[in-house]
């Protein structure tokens, strides 16, 4: 026996003399179930086809050459560059600086249109926005841009569907459809920005070139970041890169969720960028956490847990740990202790846990923990001297486990 599910064994009482245990299960839909009748994973993706190469795809060398090879000389790739990452456009008609003939067909080889919008939805008198994309091949996928005092953040999505197969969640239920281009991640970027220079987020008093931009980014939209490694990491190298590359949004300011792909986790660790990390864990037990988030099956609490404490080594980054606070199912108080014990057993200083109240569902299994089991929960982390704080409501609303519990809370 590991310390850890020593550590399990001693802080778990009889459970049934202390809270009401709710089991997870999907509601208004039937999780998908592979032969042995576990929940099915989904890791490769059914759609393979992905939109014509756009300039966000490719490095700057990569898109001087492109430019070259249709025709143009290299420094044309700069000035697209420009317009698209300083300015927020591909309208060939903005972009007087390059000459009229051939603008079209350059800008139509090098900017193909990503993002169709299907609905934007405002809330929170105009300091929230939630975009619904269409994206070439009918795919549907959302970002929510939220404005807070000091900064600007943008929820994106990384993924059409999801593979995860989480049952409280709506994406998760419909299954993955396809991995997101580099550029259609980083175009949700652009498009964010694009709204707020049109003076469309509330509460902002600039618009046009001195608007203020998207400050922060979360990849807790539609999708496991982690199991789109390899276009996640080049949109983040764009979105990070200064202009004419990218964007120039600091690494620091970025934030990557996952339910605790442990090798990929790895993987980004290794990648020397101080990106903010945050595991989706939900439990502090395999017992509950194999049926509330199905990739437990393939790496337990324990192994997610000490590759988000190695994350923090590598980087030097304070890991966040996201648990959505659910009545009766995960907000027992042994479980806080738990979880407290299990953080503590792996270093003091290295991790912040995030719980994240759902709205109330009356009727639903997947409601609200009540104010005092909140209140609880929080008491018991702190007092172990876990730092903690409950999001707050908007937080709730799209920040929840990869933005889809608001799918059966909302
Ligand atoms: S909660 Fe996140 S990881 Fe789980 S199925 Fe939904 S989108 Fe996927």
């Amino acid at each position: 026996m590991t310390e850890h599910t020593a550590a399990a064994h001693r802080a778990r009482p009889d459970a049934a003399a202390e809270h009401v245990q709710v089991r997870p299960a999907a509601e208004g839909g039937k999780q998908a179930t592979d032969a042995s009748g576990r929940p099915l994973l989904q890791f490769a993706s059914p759609r393979r086809s992905q939109p014509e190469t756009h300039l966000a795809d490719l490095t700057l060398e990569e898109r001087k050459a492109r430019v070259v090879e249709l025709g143009q000389p290299a420094f044309r790739a700069v000035q697209l560059s420009n317009h698209y990452f300083e300015r927020f456009t591909a309208d060939p008609a903005e972009m007087t600086d390059l000459p009229a003939s051939g603008r079209n067909a350059l800008v139509e080889a090098m900017l193909p249109p990503l993002l169709t919008e299907v609905r934007r939805l405002r809330t929170d008198a105009g300091e929230t926005i939630k975009f619904l994309w269409r994206l070439f091949d009918g795919a549907l996928v959302e970002s929510v841009l939220m404005r807070y005092p000091g900064r600007v953040t943008l929820c994106v999505s990384s993924q059409a569907g999801c593979g995860m197969n989480c049952p409280f969640c709506a994406t998760g239920q419909a299954g993955l459809t396809r991995n997101l281009s580099a550029a259609e991640i980083v175009d949700q970027v652009i498009a964010a920005n694009r709204a707020i220079a049109q003076g469309e987020l509330g509460g902002l008093r600039q618009s046009g070139h001195n608007a203020p931009k998207v400050t922060n980014i979360v990849f807790m939209g539609m999708g496991e970041p982690l199991a789109n490694y390899k276009r996640l990491i080049t949109a983040i190298r764009r979105i990070t890169a200064p202009a004419p590359e990218g964007l120039g949004v600091s690494a620091r300011h970025l934030t990557v969720s996952s339910v605790g792909l442990v090798p990929a986790i790895r993987r980004l660790a290794d990648e020397g960028m101080p990106l903010t990390f945050a595991l989706s864990l939900h439990a502090p037990d395999d017992e509950l956490r194999d049926e509330l988030v199905p990739i437990n099956d393939r790496w337990k609490v324990d192994e997610a847990l000490d590759s988000a404490r190695e994350y923090f080594e590598k980087t030097g980054r304070r890991v966040s740990i996201e648990y959505a606070l659910i009545k009766d199912m995960n907000d027992h108080a042994w479980r806080a202790d738990l979880l407290a014990e299990k953080l503590n057993a792996r270093g003091r200083g290295w991790v912040h846990v995030n719980p994240i109240p759902l709205n109330p569902t009356p009727g639903s299994i997947w409601t609200a923990s009540t104010p005092q089991a909140t209140a609880e929960f929080i008491r018991r982390l702190d007092a172990a001297g876990i730092p903690t704080t409950l999001r707050d409501t908007r937080g709730k609303e799209i920040d929840g486990a990869c933005g889809q519990l608001a799918a059966v809370a909302g």
